[in-house]
């Protein structure tokens, strides 16, 4: 433990299997005092930051069929959707006006969807409503509007960068192992892709976050491979803007029978220390109180997170999982306080908008 404190002391970068030894060895409560001495190298401030977001979802019609995953629908499904861009539009107003600063929009991999609609949920989002930020699409759905569209995925970037999209998330990409995704969503782009088309949106220029949703199939070495991954990634492009860790949630799944119990916050905690330690190149992480409550989501920040992501006006996939987790600004803003922190309200580029 010494050498990996002292590595870290000296702003030094840990190797794999330093992140081994951590996971193997280290006590919870001193992960988390080594993962906030990274931190305050990185991020000297209290701040904590959230944003006030949106999470519609266009459509839950998915030909992908992931296992982890409650939200998706078949096309024949009574309670199959998609929205038109008129109604998207139409959320997106009402939440502006609610004091959403960012919408972050995704769905279902729906193979009747073609380029032109996406294209036209980007002009009228940008021409109608201008002061909120659109966050949308992740390298799956890419992928996917590339394979309907008969395009490559380089060219459906290219036209979401002409249109206005600036910004991306890192949503599917759950843990970017082979072999973990063979058994969780075998029908999704694998790691290597997910790679490929986020870093070719960021060498065109957009930023993105990374993700990781863990607590179903993996081993701590895929958790570290993940890692290793976004890390060098990060060195080449220095275009992600955070990293987002959250854990499953198994209701309502095709795994549900399979897992016998959510994991709890030590090891969400243990996995988030990790993240901050290992990511040597990422200013922000974020603090999950959305899967892990509010308590363990008050704890994270003492665990190198200094982000607590978004207030989700709307959310619709992790609401088919049951999860019961909902706060507004004031909970969100006693949360960080409560546990000593600044809070601090931002935009989807994570700079700050106004002081709490
Ligand atoms: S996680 Fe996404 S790609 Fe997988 S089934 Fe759900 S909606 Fe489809």
């Amino acid at each position: 433990m010494h050498d990996i404190l002292q590595k870290v002391i000296n702003s030094e970068r840990i190797d794999k299997d330093d992140a081994h030894y951590i996971l193997d060895n280290i006590n919870t409560l001193d992960i988390g005092r080594i993962a906030m001495i990274r931190k305050n190298s990185l991020d000297p401030s209290t701040n904590v930051s959230f944003v006030i977001d949106t999470n519609p979802n266009y459509t839950n019609i998915c030909e992908t069929d992931c296992s982890f995953c409650a939200f998706w629908r078949k096309k024949e499904h009574s309670d199959s959707y998609t929205l038109t861009v008129d109604k998207i539009l139409e959320i997106v107003k009402t939440s502006y006006h609610n004091g959403a600063t960012t919408v972050l929009l995704q769905g279902g991999h729906n193979p009747e969807l073609r380029l032109e609609y996406y294209l036209e949920i980007i002009d009228k989002i940008t021409s109608e409503v201008p002061n909120i930020h659109l966050h949308a699409f992740s390298a799956p759905e890419v992928f996917s509007v590339a394979k309907y569209s008969k395009i490559s995925t380089k060219e459906v970037l290219k036209n979401f960068w002409n249109h206005g999209l600036r910004t991306i998330p890192g949503g599917g990409a759950e843990v970017l192992s082979n072999r973990v995704r063979k058994r969780i969503s075998p029908l999704k782009i694998d790691a290597d892709n997910w790679m490929r088309i986020t870093e070719e949106a960021h060498n065109i220029g957009f930023k993105s976050t990374a993700t990781m949703m863990f607590g179903h199939a993996e081993e701590d070495e895929d958790i570290i491979e993940h890692l290793f991954k976004i890390r060098n990634l990060q060195d080449k492009t220095s275009n992600f803007l955070s990293f987002i860790p959250w854990t499953f949630k198994p209701e309502n799944t095709f795994m549900e029978n399979k897992i016998s119990t959510e994991i709890g916050g030590d090891r969400y905690l243990r996995v988030l220390g990790l993240s901050r330690i290992f990511l040597d190149n990422f200013k922000y992480i974020q603090g999950s109180w959305f899967t892990q409550g509010f308590k363990v989501g008050g704890v994270s920040l003492h665990y190198g997170a200094n982000d607590v992501g978004g207030t989700l006006l709307q959310e619709n996939v992790l609401k088919s999982a049951n999860n019961p987790y909902r706060a507004g600004i004031e909970e969100i803003v006693h949360i960080i306080r409560s546990e000593g922190f600044q809070p601090i309200q931002r935009d989807t580029f994570y700079e700050k908008i106004k002081e709490y």
